[in-house]
């Protein structure tokens, strides 16, 4: 019997040290286009690892004891097959623009279930915890349901079923009050409960954390989101961390650790790249219609024929294309890759300009040029290109706006000031395809779309697109 338990753990300790070997190979692996597909299987293959080794714990257990696991055993294997068939169904049916809106909804249930541990450790009677255990338990109690009901917020206004901001005086002193309030009541469970509060006061903090979620997420403006859900990505993997702790489960803790620690860096790149602190797009009301210094551009913007730029760019030496939010609302990644490929048939030299923020999430545009089977090696990052553009005879915006705006560089009143951006005006000849006078996220007129080497051609991307392909192949008829 005693060598049962033994081999079990042994069993469970080594799982745990191969499946975080798993989780750390595989997000080293996530750092490049090329090899970031596998790196997420190796990922999930750990992940399939450590879940599996739990259930091992029964072995562990004396075996007078194990008869009354069995219901627990048998409820945790249905709820691990419910969450697996529904995360792959869902997995495999949603579409790219709505990647945002899953990613916050599976991350809210990743801070749901270290806030749900912690509850069942706050509620068990007849444990004595130390104060570091408790101080853990009630932490992560605190930040994984912060995590939750404000990644449910998140979901819920990316996938437009909340379109209000809900924004009211006050609001900073009201959100101040309520995390007070549920900080206070948190410490009262650890120093003066001894971790053995009353039912009520338990719940009370955990409202208390839930609704403060839920205030501090709803004012954000829906395309600051994606910064908010890496943010409350970082709270979920600290949350699981702690709780890993409190468990003393290894596994737990290391995957809480990575993900924590790759949320926070992913939040600051983000807001970096924005040019924007975090606190900027968690406290500030950005991108709102009248926002200040949204700069008037004297002047006015000349329109092209789509055919035209395509014939243009056919005779070209070099073109650079800088793609942007409008490329994912059209859905004319195949399109413009289809174009791409006649001008390289005529030796056109085509390269794609990376901006860090383009779309509406990390890597959006990467996701949707791999989708469309561009190359990797036709795609550059910011700083990997921007030099290039007084070199290129075409530069073409498509869809994009605040990321090719050079008030950035030149107009300190701008609100997007300071925020690096794709060199493309620098290029002897723009096209800017959109489909009419609209604005960035950010609500900033641009003044590249008025500037002398600039033309406009208007259309929804894909369409255009589509006016390109047959101007090229007529030349060819
Ligand atoms: P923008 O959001 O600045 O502009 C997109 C442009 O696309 C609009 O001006 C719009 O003009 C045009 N557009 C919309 N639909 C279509 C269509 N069907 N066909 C053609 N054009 C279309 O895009 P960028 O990618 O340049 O910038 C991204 C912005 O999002 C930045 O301000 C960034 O800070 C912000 N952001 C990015 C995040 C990220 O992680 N990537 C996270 C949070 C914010 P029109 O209406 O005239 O067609």
């Amino acid at each position: 019997m005693e060598n049962l338990q033994e081999h079990s753990q042994f069993a469970i300790d080594a799982s745990y040290v191969i499946a975080a070997f798993l989780f750390i190979y595989g997000l080293k692996r996530m750092s490049s286009p090329v090899t970031a597909r596998s790196g997420i299987v190796v990922a999930g293959w750990g992940m399939l690892l450590a879940a599996l080794a739990s259930f091992l714990y029964v072995f562990g257990i004396d075996e007078a004891a194990r008869p009354h696991l069995q219901t627990n055993v048998v409820l945790a294997a249905v709820a691990l097959g419910i969450g697996t068939v529904w995360a792959w169904w869902s997995g495999r049916r949603v579409a790219m623009t709505a990647m945002p809106q899953m990613v916050a909804l599976y991350n809210g249930m990743g801070g749901g279930a270290a806030a749900a541990i912690a509850a069942v450790e706050l509620l068990r009677p007849g444990v004595e915890h130390g104060i570091a255990v408790l101080l853990f338990t009630v932490s992560g109690a605190l930040i994984g349901a912060v995590a939750l009901s404000g990644s449910l917020i998140a979901w819920a206004k990316l996938d437009g079923r909340i379109n209000k901001a809900w924004r009211m005086g006050g609001q900073q002193v009201l959100n101040g009050l309520v995390f007070l309030a549920t900080l206070v009541i948190g410490l009262w469970i650890v120093f003066f409960a001894g971790g053995h509060a009353p039912p009520a006061v338990v719940a009370a903090f955990f409202i208390g954390a839930l609704v403060f979620g839920v205030l501090v997420t709803m004012p954000i403006g829906g395309a600051d989101m994606p910064v908010v859900i890496s943010l409350y990505n970082a709270f979920t993997g600290l949350a699981v961390g702690f709780e890993g702790y409190v468990l003393q489960n290894p596994a737990l803790m290391i995957a809480g650790m990575v993900v924590g620690s790759a949320g926070t860096l992913l939040t600051l790149l983000m807001a970096k790249a924005m040019n924007r602190s975090v606190a900027n797009v968690i406290f500030s009301n950005f991108g709102a219609a009248g926002d200040e210094g949204s700069g008037d551009v004297q002047g006015t913007q000349k329109p092209a024929e789509a055919s035209d730029a395509a014939i243009n760019m056919r005779y070209a030496s070099k073109v650079i294309i800088a793609p942007g939010y409008g490329l994912a609302v059209a859905q004319a990644q195949h399109k413009l890759y289809e174009f791409v490929q006649l001008l390289v048939a005529e030796g056109v030299e085509v390269k794609f300009a990376i901006h860090p923020v383009a779309g509406r999430m990390p890597g959006h545009m990467n996701v949707l040029l791999a989708e469309a089977g561009v190359p990797y090696d036709m795609i550059y990052d910011l700083e990997d290109i921007n030099a290039e553009f007084k070199e290129a005879d075409v530069a073409v915006v498509i869809g994009a706006n605040d990321t090719v705006n050079p008030a950035a560089r030149t107009n300190k009143s701008s609100p997007i000031y300071g925020m690096p951006i794709l060199n493309v005006d620098q290029a002897r000849q723009v096209y800017v395809i959109k489909r009419g006078q609209g604005k960035g996220y950010s609500g900033v007129e641009n003044e590249l779309f008025y500037a002398d080497n600039t033309n406009m051609v208007y259309g929804d991307a894909q369409k255009v697109m589509v006016e390109m392909i047959q101007a090229v192949k007529s030349l060819e008829e």
